[in-house]
């Protein structure tokens, strides 16, 4: 209560330029459906001002590994970046502890403010 830090805190997460939209425009300029795409990443990010920039609100970031001549592995491991419990898109805090099962099914537990679950939806990408 009151914590002058605890504020400082929330004001550095808002200032925080959109990093992973910005990443996305980039991309979606070498498209031909760059625009549309764009557009809908803006869209995104005026609904979910408060998402995670390290994995875009999607709640998984995607890992790759070179095999070297064998190619290159792709997989997508739970988003670490925020405390646990805030939900990775609309940053509500006071998500449920993740259950045995959901680590089983690999959705994890719902956000009680916008029902995402991690891998659900997150900044629109082509
Ligand atoms: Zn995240
Ligand atoms: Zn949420």
């Amino acid at each position: 209560m009151g914590d002058p830090n605890e504020r400082h805190d929330a004001q550095d997460l808002r200032d925080v330029s959109d990093e992973y939209a910005e990443a996305m425009r980039e991309s979606a300029l070498w498209d031909q459906m760059g625009k549309e795409v764009q557009i809908k990443i803006d869209a995104w990010v005026a609904q979910w001002p408060e998402y995670c920039r390290c994995c875009g609100g999607w709640g998984l970031v995607k890992c790759s590994q070179s095999h070297g001549e064998l190619g290159r592995e792709y997989w997508s491991e739970f988003c670490e970046a925020l405390p646990e419990g805030v939900c990775h898109r609309c940053g509500y805090v006071g998500m449920p502890p993740w259950e045995d099962e959901e680590w089983e099914t690999e959705q994890g537990p719902e956000c009680s403010m916008c029902w995402h679950r991690a891998g659900d939806d997150g900044v629109p990408e082509l």
